[in-house]
């Protein structure tokens, strides 16, 4: 694979001169651009093929930057953002009028993040803007974790590839907004509910998170309601919280199909002998299967099959971030038994 410079002070002058800069952050790769400048933020949009109605993160380094971009902030949102910055949260303030309109689609919110990756820090602080950021994948794709998986669809679209290796957590941040005093968890993350309720007993999961949203709804986060992270081939989703019960679902599943993939835990996979297996991961080890899952959601094409069957996982704690992404990339075929 090409070499890259990681030369950050030459990635912070992209983004002055409004280009576009792959880089890492703790959660997934992003599409980095001047979060203030419309005609940079457009050209993420483009380069993404990005829905016009989908607005994006504006990350911060430092926070001195936020009054330049939000306002009429409330002491649970500082709160909040004391407790879980830097790091894997998003939460969405009342807009600053007069910033630029694309990253925020024209909506009177603005979400923004203070990433803890070291180069994204570095690479906001050196610029000291506001980057807007979406994940780094066309849209529809799985977020990318490691440049090999996205080099090829994203090296011609962006001015400057900053290296990372892999991405640590794996799935994009929590995203949250405090309504009526209350955080309601728009999207889930690394950030738990349950992270949450240590600063206040008032959190709710959205209903979209593990719902199916129709594409005319107004939500609260607009990303939810879109094909995401899904896969060419066929991919059903099975959980029970049994596991017998889930092997059995499987095996009966798979037994409908000629050709079958199965994404299994590490711990059941010597259990689909005679099928095509993706190790993703150990049931107890949460952090290994968000590390990897991205990256084997983008393996499921090349094996040529007529389904993936993905074994799911718990829907609570940080579980509750993986199955959000499993069921997108499953279009909602999900079976409960
Ligand atoms: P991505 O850019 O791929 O990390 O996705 C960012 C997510 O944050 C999407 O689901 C967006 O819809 C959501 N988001 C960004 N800005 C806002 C906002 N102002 N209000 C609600 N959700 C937002
Ligand atoms: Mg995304």
């Amino acid at each position: 694979m090409k070499q890259f410079e990681n030369d950050i002070e030459k990635a912070a002058q992209i983004i002055k001169e409004g280009g576009l800069v792959l880089f890492p952050t703790e959660t997934v790769y992003g599409i980095g651009a001047n979060g203030l400048d419309d005609e940079a933020v457009k050209k993420i949009f483009i380069a993404k093929g990005r829905e016009q109605d989908n607005p994006l993160i504006l990350h911060i380094s430092d926070m001195d930057m936020l009054p330049q971009i939000a306002r009429n902030i409330s002491e649970l949102e500082y709160k909040l953002m004391d407790a879980f910055w830097p790091g894997p949260f998003t939460i969405v303030l009342e807009k600053k009028p007069g910033i630029a309109m694309t990253a925020t689609c024209g909506g009177s919110t603005v979400a923004v993040r203070m990433p803890s990756n070291k180069i994204a820090h570095d690479l906001i602080k050196a610029s000291n803007l506001p980057i807007a950021a979406p994940s780094a994948n066309i849209s529809g794709k799985p977020s990318g974790t490691n440049l090999q998986d996205i080099i090829e669809e994203l090296e011609d679209k962006v001015d400057y590839i900053i290296d990372g290796g892999e991405t640590d957590i794996g799935v994009e941040s929590t995203v949250v907004r405090v309504v009526d005093g209350k955080v309601d968890i728009l999207r889930p993350g690394r950030i738990t509910k349950e992270d949450i309720e240590t600063i206040t007993s008032q959190v709710e999961i959205d209903k979209n998170v593990m719902g199916q949203i129709d594409a005319s709804e107004k939500v609260l986060s607009p990303g939810m309601k879109y094909r995401h992270y899904a896969p060419k081939t066929h991919c059903k989703l099975v959980y029970s919280k049994d596991n017998e019960k889930l092997v059995a679902e499987v095996l009966k599943v798979a037994k409908e199909y000629k050709k079958v993939l199965i994404l299994s835990s590490t711990e059941n996979a010597s259990r689909y002998e005679g099928y095509k297996v993706i190790d993703i991961g150990s049931r107890n080890n949460l952090t290994e299967i968000s590390h990897n899952i991205f990256s084997d959601l983008r393996k499921i094409d090349d094996f040529d099959v007529d389904i993936a069957i993905i074994e799911g996982i718990e829907p609570t704690g940080f579980g509750l971030a993986i199955m959000n992404r499993l069921i997108r990339a499953c279009e909602h075929d999900y079976i409960v038994v």
